[in-house]
């Protein structure tokens, strides 16, 4: 499962994936956007196109197969691959069905479709619900087991549904895109400080807290260090706190992540003596 699939999605599940990408695509069966903002969502297209090649290819393959074995071409069967559902609710569900659309009408079949949060769908069970951004912007509760919940905060001022959402979960992805010293733009925006997100962890408190979406509007050396003061100044009471980095991979297991919680500060911290180097 996809949470949101902004611009440069696919690059990154390459980057992450390597030469496995292809699997992880044919076994991709859901994508939850968030909000209607493009870089939540305008890496869509990119991605269904290139899983639309792959479930091609292993048609291909199967059919190959099937030949060998000595099956007639007639025998081969139809492929009948797993439909993916682009979780989505308005506005942002007219630009999937669009997307969806352009691509099915240039003759490419995505085997995908777009369905309401609200749709109950196979394991796991999502729940998604409203917060403070911009029109119908959705947070996410997903139940991973009986004892094992992640909420994503989506892109959102600090706000009482995600404290609802995240008390007693194991992991609270919350995002952070100012560092304390921009809170004017953060609340004009729409958007968290690192303070902001860390009083919503403290009044929760899930198992872990692991902070992104830093803004990309300033030097990433400069964001760095802020992001990493501010998360010192504004921990005390706010449990375990990780700071998110491109391409990172956590266990949803809060002891875990704590234990990688310090490296991951010695990271920024290293980006940030780098920068003054
Ligand atoms: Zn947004």
């Amino acid at each position: 499962m996809l949470v949101d699939c902004g611009e440069g999605s696919l690059g990154a599940l390459c980057r992450r994936f390597g030469s496995g990408v292809e699997g992880r695509l044919l076994g991709l069966t859901r994508v939850w956007i968030s909000h209607v903002h493009a870089d939540h969502h305008a890496g869509l297209c990119s991605v269904l196109l290139a899983r639309a090649h792959a479930l091609a290819r292993e048609h291909g393959r199967v059919s190959a197969t099937a030949l060998k074995a000595g099956c007639q071409r007639a025998q081969v069967p139809a492929p009948a691959f797993p439909v993916l559902a682009v979780v989505a609710d308005e506005p942002v569900r007219g630009i999937v069905l669009d997307t969806i659309a352009s691509l099915e009408a240039s003759g490419v079949r995505v085997w995908a479709c777009c369905v309401a949060p609200s749709t109950p769908l196979p394991w796991p069970p999502l729940h998604s619900f409203f917060v403070r951004h911009c029109h119908r912007a959705l947070g996410l509760r997903a139940e991973l087991g009986p004892a094992t919940s992640v909420v994503f905060s989506g892109d959102t001022v600090p706000c009482r549904a995600v404290v609802e959402q995240a008390t007693g979960c194991t992991m609270l992805i919350h995002e952070a895109t100012f560092s304390d010293a921009m809170a004017e733009d953060a609340s004009r925006k729409r958007h968290s400080t690192v303070g902001g997100a860390l009083g919503v962890a403290r009044q929760a408190r899930p198992g872990v807290t692991v902070l992104t979406h830093f803004s990309q509007r300033y030097s990433h050396m400069t964001s760095a260090a802020k992001i990493a003061d501010s998360a010192d100044s504004s921990a005390p009471g706010s449990g375990p706190v990780l700071l998110a980095l491109d391409g990172m991979q956590l266990p949803v297991d809060a002891p875990q992540c704590i234990a990688l919680a310090s490296q991951v500060r010695r990271v920024y911290r290293v980006v940030c003596a780098r920068s003054h180097e």
